[in-house]
């Protein structure tokens, strides 16, 4: 899945794109990403024509498409959803799902996905922030994102930390690359458990995935098997930055200890196995 960094990094493509432009005319060319919209495909192309796109916002990993009416387009990217601007002659590409078509010309816009688990909706009244997204938490780049709120509420929870890190209400557009080299760079096993970290502790975790996450974002976000990309169809390249994430029995890049890769909430955490060290059992953990 997309997290954060390679979200926003489509929201700013978008945005530079797509913001203050009419829709002439939307044409869906398979109806599965259009599942989410109960109302139907047809529905769904006649709101939209004649409609003018607002800026496009972000939660998390959340993305809409703010209407001019109040509405938005709710976008789901899924494993392999991506936007795609392109003049209205050139070819489709594989898995191009949904075309929309600009009064004032080209380039228009392609909602382009393989496996088709992302999808596009519309929310009415959602341009602010659409009821769909309202239970999602504040993600760390947004200006009101509150750390201290953010390290109370993680430490009352009782669970292990990335199990804290990935869960969206808490804070948002973490997931599994970013959670595992956030808790690296804490020197942080994956199931240290929550209620036993200080508030410092907890406030450097966050922090670090914060730092981590603006790293990828000036790099455009990480492609793993170039599913992300950005509206030019370009894959970002942090994955050369990445200290664990996919890099198994690879040297740890602080103590060369060979990366290890084990399961955790049916995903692979990748470790260094000295400086992220398993959380001794903690009194009344058995019970
Ligand atoms: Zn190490």
């Amino acid at each position: 899945m997309p997290e954060l960094p390679e979200v926003e990094t489509v929201r700013r493509g978008l945005a530079a794109t797509i913001t203050g432009r009419r829709i002439s005319q939307v044409e869906v060319l398979h109806p599965r990403p259009l599942r989410r919209h109960l109302a139907g495909v047809t529905d769904f192309q006649d709101r939209l024509a004649g409609q003018t796109f607002g800026e496009p916002r972000r939660r998390g990993k959340y993305l809409w498409l703010p209407l001019a009416d109040g509405d938005a387009v709710l976008a789901h990217l899924g494993m392999s959803g991506q936007f795609r601007l392109e003049p209205a002659d050139a070819p489709l590409a594989p898995n191009t799902r949904v075309l929309f078509t600009f009064a004032d010309g080209d380039p228009g816009l392609r909602f382009v996905d393989q496996r088709m688990f992302g999808g596009l909706s519309l929310s009415p009244g959602g341009a602010e922030l659409p009821p769909e997204v309202t239970h999602i938490g504040r993600d760390p780049f947004d200006p009101e994102f509150d750390l201290a709120g953010a390290v109370a509420r993680l430490r009352l929870r009782n669970t292990a930390i990335k199990r804290a890190l990935l869960d969206q209400q808490l804070v948002s557009g973490i997931g599994n690359i970013y959670a595992d080299e956030a808790l690296w760079a804490a020197r942080m096993h994956y199931a240290r458990p929550t209620r036993t970290m200080s508030r410092a502790q907890a406030a450097g975790v966050i922090t670090a995935a914060t730092t981590v996450m603006r790293g990828a974002l000036v790099d455009g976000g990480t492609s793993f098997d170039a599913l992300y990309v950005d509206i030019n169809g370009s894959s970002g390249y942090f994955d050369r930055s990445l200290a664990v994430y996919g890099r198994e029995g690879q040297p740890c890049l602080r103590c060369g200890t060979p990366i290890r890769r084990e399961p955790f909430m049916n995903r692979s955490s990748y470790r260094c196995p000295r400086c992220q060290r398993a959380p001794r059992r903690v009194h009344g953990q058995a019970r």
